[in-house]
């Protein structure tokens, strides 16, 4: 298979967005948001880095690869519209495999409405999937790491820490309980777009997706907006079979482990309950699971330990530059 036959077999027939004046098949893509605010993001995918074959199928790779990008909206308030995806392909990968990696991101896009409107197509050597994703948002109303204040509720979404179980029962097989739940949540991960646009009408708020664990999104959140968050260790929301793991690897994986894509917020107490119902209504967890403090010199984000402790979170999910 060509490049050329490669594009067309993975390009779409017709289009959902009404905005969308061209896609795929010209030098660029053309597109009108008509009075909404843009919203783009990109995320990479790398083979062994963030992805391996024998953790994942090629079909989960994609869906995962999208799911990510997602969830940036989701952090953002935002709904997705569009993607484009840049891939190189080494020479270890059957084409079929490739046409399963964009069947896993179709999926996604399905169910979000949104549509594929470009990319680009390389050899390389070794598997690199690049998503960039576009979404709208109201004028002004996009969610930023900034909008948190004093007094404020920080509140999760879900359940933390699963998809690192999902990832440690792969590479350890053995008998677990709920095995399925957290392999799923590492290969499938649902981005939490309907939640976050659910909250519009709330006038305030800042939201962060958990992709990289509460303690790097936390400190995010506190590092924009000048102030210092408070986290207690006993109301981190946790999926009942998780307390099977060696207490260590429950502690690093809830806190540093990341690729939940969960929503990580803070919210004025106000409206807190107003969150909620609109998480109950979703059959959706959400929970309160801290306190937005002024800015203080023993750290942007403390933890209250069970024992009553009090200890400073460092941001140190993964990161790609430290050696
Ligand atoms: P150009 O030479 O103008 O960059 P290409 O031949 O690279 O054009 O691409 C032709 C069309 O196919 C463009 O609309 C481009 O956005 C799209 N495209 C190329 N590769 C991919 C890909 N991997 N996924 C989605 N769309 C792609
Ligand atoms: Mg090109």
């Amino acid at each position: 298979m060509d490049e050329f036959s490669f594009i067309e077999s993975i390009q779409q027939h017709y289009y959902r967005q009404s905005t969308l004046a061209k896609g795929v098949g010209d030098d660029a893509a053309v597109f009108s948001p008509m009075g909404n605010d843009v919203v783009t993001a990109k995320d990479m995918f790398v083979e062994n880095i963030h992805f391996a074959k024998h953790t994942m199928t090629p079909f989960q790779i994609g869906y995962k690869a999208l799911a990510a990008n997602i969830s940036d909206m989701a952090a953002m308030g935002a709904k997705p519209v569009f993607y484009l995806v840049g891939i190189t392909i080494s020479k270890d990968w059957l084409m079929e495999d490739i046409l399963k990696i964009y069947t896993g991101m179709k999926s996604l896009a399905d169910q979000f409405k949104m549509d594929l409107i470009g990319g680009d197509t390389v050899a390389g050597k070794e598997l690199v999937v690049s998503v960039t994703i576009i979404g709208y948002v109201d004028k002004e109303k996009a969610r930023y790491r900034n909008l948190a204040r004093e007094g404020d509720v920080v509140f999760a979404t879900g359940t933390l820490g699963d998809s690192q179980a999902g990832l440690h029962i792969l590479n350890n097989p053995g008998e677990y309980l709920a095995q399925e739940f957290f392999i799923r949540r590492h290969q499938l991960p649902t981005p939490r777009v309907e939640f976050s646009c659910a909250l519009e009408s709330i006038s305030r708020l800042s939201l962060n997706d958990i992709s990289d664990g509460i303690a790097s999104e936390a400190n995010e959140i506190a590092q924009a907006s000048g102030v210092s968050i408070e986290i207690y260790e006993d109301k981190l929301p946790i999926h009942p079979a998780f307390k099977q793991f060696p207490f260590e690897y429950q502690f690093k994986w809830k806190l540093f482990g990341g690729e939940d894509y969960e929503i990580l917020g803070t919210v004025p107490k106000k409206h807190w309950m107003t969150v909620k119902e609109i998480a109950d209504k979703m059959n959706m967890l959400v929970t309160d699971i801290g306190l937005v403090t002024p800015p203080k010199a023993s750290g942007h984000v403390l933890l209250k330990r069970i024992n009553g402790k009090i200890e400073q979170l460092e941001k140190k999910g993964y990161n790609h530059l430290s050696r």
